[in-house]
């Protein structure tokens, strides 16, 4: 209740409405040492409670039409998830679903059907490397040692920082070649298979486009960008037989990652609405195809919540 009067008061809704956008991955069964910006169910369960107390949860296609129409309702939100994991599915929708709240899903197509991500095996590389030191000096990609779970920790945060910028052949090839050689077994059921993609749609989870492979659009050249963002909505939609209307950009640091060419290409593609991941709330001046996105990174239900509220503030 309390929670619920601040945010009211700061998003009053109406024309001067502000729209919180929550960014979630993965939501995992157990806490995960390696993992630990990615919330546990118990975590995300807490989250969730406060979000829906504290918030009028909208699915982002209908948030963003009210928020350009002015009608936004008092502390208005959304809650997403990037990339297209099973796990959203099998843990965080039962959890979304027990609170009664909207999500909405951007979804990388060419990562669909099981299997994991590129960014995966480097991870399980890290975690199940059996040596003291990993060394991967001939991919540009540092020499790193392997002694306790900070060390791994910070070795795998430190190559992902710099693989995700490589081209996308070159970046599976050689996340493949560091899983293997630290002897990742082939099997790991990460990403949503396509029933399971048909699943969350039809059980009223509203799907987004995040590109086909995931790529850095800023590094592409136009007609690249082009055909990422616009294929990974075709084949969505064949997918789930509706019409894609919300996208993410992967990444998504404007400036870096991406900018207004791609916010352009999008608005062309035929989507209604997209995010990116600069941290702030939406408010009417925001442009509607490049609002933020904001998640507390805390661990305790009151900081998450104060968190939750200093970005009010932030507007765009
Ligand atoms: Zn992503």
């Amino acid at each position: 209740m309390f929670w619920q009067l601040i945010s009211r008061q700061l998003a009053p809704g109406g024309s001067n409405g502000k729209l919180s956008i929550f960014i979630f991955h993965r939501v995992l069964p157990v806490p995960d040492p390696l993992l630990p910006f990615e919330p546990s169910a118990e975590e995300f369960d807490w989250m969730v409670r406060f979000i829906s107390r504290t918030f009028t949860v909208l699915p982002l296609g209908e948030a963003a039409s009210r928020l350009k129409a002015g009608t936004l309702p008092p502390a208005a939100a959304t809650i997403t998830f990037d990339d297209g994991y099973a796990d959203n599915l099998l843990v965080a929708w039962p959890i979304l679903k027990r609170y009664g709240v909207p999500a909405t899903f951007f979804i990388a197509t060419a990562f669909l059907g099981g299997g994991r991500m590129w960014n995966d095996d480097v991870i399980e590389a890290f975690r199940l490397s059996r040596k003291d030191e990993l060394d991967l000096s001939e991919f540009d990609l540092g020499i790193h040692q392997l002694t306790d779970t900070t060390s791994r920790l910070n070795g795998y945060e430190s190559v992902l920082g710099k693989l995700k910028y490589f081209e996308h052949r070159l970046r599976s090839e050689i996340s493949r070649e560091i899983a293997c050689r630290c002897e990742v077994p082939a099997v790991a059921e990460l990403m949503m298979t396509h029933p399971q993609l048909r699943l969350l749609h039809s059980e009223g989870a509203e799907i987004g486009g995040h590109t086909r492979t995931h790529p850095i659009l800023e590094r592409l050249d136009d007609a690249a960008a082009k055909k990422e963002i616009e294929s990974g909505k075709q084949e969505l939609e064949t997918l789930i037989g509706t019409a894609v209307r919300v996208l993410a950009y992967p990444n998504g640091v404007p400036g870096r990652d991406c900018s207004a060419r791609h916010a352009e290409m999008a608005r062309q593609a035929g989507f209604d609405a997209a995010v990116s991941t600069r941290q702030a709330c939406a408010t009417s001046t925001s442009d509607i195809f490049q609002l933020p996105r904001f998640t507390p990174w805390d661990r305790t239900p009151l900081r998450f919540a104060m968190r939750s509220m200093m970005n009010l503030y932030r507007v765009s």
